[in-house]
């Protein structure tokens, strides 16, 4: 199969301030839309805004980006669930399963993703972030 002339690319990563997307894929701002939220897990907003990049920017490659140390993903769900309880005195909804390991965290994005029939996958990378020596894993 041949790659398209142009890859715009769809990011989907975490919210941590230890990473910057942009550079550590060498990517201009004008070629990804950088989607973020804790964990860089594959939500309904997460797929609604890879839809949305996909059809209305032309966005036609997924890069998966997680990384080591995530500490939206040390916790249990019940965990987290009970550490915002209580703070806030309200147990959340959300149905994001933490998965501790960020090689298979990214496996799992891939699949969820390859699931969806709203997203094209056909060009879809995923990478593991080191945050303390910088160096970037693919996930095959
Ligand atoms: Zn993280």
């Amino acid at each position: 199969m041949s790659e398209p002339s142009e890859l715009l690319t769809s990011v989907l990563t975490c919210m941590d301030h230890r990473l910057a997307p942009l550079a550590i894929l060498q990517l201009e701002p004008e070629q990804a839309h950088v989607i973020r939220n804790a964990g860089g897990y594959v939500t309904e907003d997460a797929i609604r805004s890879i839809c949305l990049s996909q059809q209305l920017a032309g966005t036609n490659r997924i890069v998966v980006l997680h990384h080591t140390d995530c500490r939206a993903s040390q916790e249990s769900a019940e965990g987290y669930r009970a550490l915002v309880k209580a703070n806030t005195g309200v147990s959340p909804t959300w149905n994001v399963v933490p998965v501790g390991d960020p090689l298979q965290r990214v496996q799992i994005a891939i699949e969820q993703l390859k699931a969806s029939p709203l997203v094209d996958t056909t060009h879809m990378e995923g990478f593991v972030y080191d945050v303390d020596d910088g160096t970037l894993t693919p996930v095959g």
